[in-house]
């Protein structure tokens, strides 16, 4: 049976909107786990327990809010018989996240070395300002403040949305 236009097209809207509500949840996450990580170098226990609590309560409510768009536009997604895999997709998500930054770098810009700053491909200029970070797998320019994570570099570089990246980070 063909779907309707009108069907085809709200899978669409409903697709994008899962897609940003997964990509904006994963944000957070990287957020938290970044500020915990922060969290580990304060000795003050006390101190430690109120910055966890704080981050809790900060992010919870979005966090709420997503999942239930998420388990919506999936329901909604499912019934115009176009479901995305949810399990498929996070764990890709979670791959892509996974791909090393020095192998992508050096796939799009091939620099000599990883460890020194390389020149940055998001401004113009002839010299080197952007810094690779292996330990946390993101980078940052010096110079024009590009920064993020190896999902955000693929978007910057490619100038493509945030479910093409994901595809494109299968590959490394
Ligand atoms: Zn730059």
């Amino acid at each position: 049976m063909k779907v309707p236009e009108c069907f085809a097209s709200d899978t669409e809207m409903l697709s994008t909107m899962l897609l940003e509500s997964l990509g904006r949840r994963s944000e957070i996450k990287n957020q938290i786990r970044e500020f915990l990580l922060d969290c580990e170098d304060i000795t003050d226990e006390v101190e430690q327990y109120f910055l966890k609590k704080v981050v809790g309560l900060k992010f919870e409510a979005e966090i709420n809010s997503l999942d239930r768009t998420i388990r919506t536009t999936t329901i909604l997604i499912g019934k115009n018989k176009n479901m995305i895999n949810l399990e498929d997709w996070e764990y890709k998500v979670e791959r892509a996240k996974d791909a090393d930054i020095g192998r992508v770098i050096a796939h799009y810009l091939n620099p000599n070395n990883l460890k020194k700053r390389i020149l940055c491909p998001f401004h113009d200029g002839k010299n080197k300002h952007m810094q690779i970070y292996s330990q946390t797998n993101s980078y940052h320019c010096f110079s024009c403040g590009a920064s993020g994570d190896v999902i955000k570099f693929v978007m910057d570089y490619e100038k493509c949305e945030f479910k093409q990246a994901i595809n494109i980070l299968q590959n490394f």
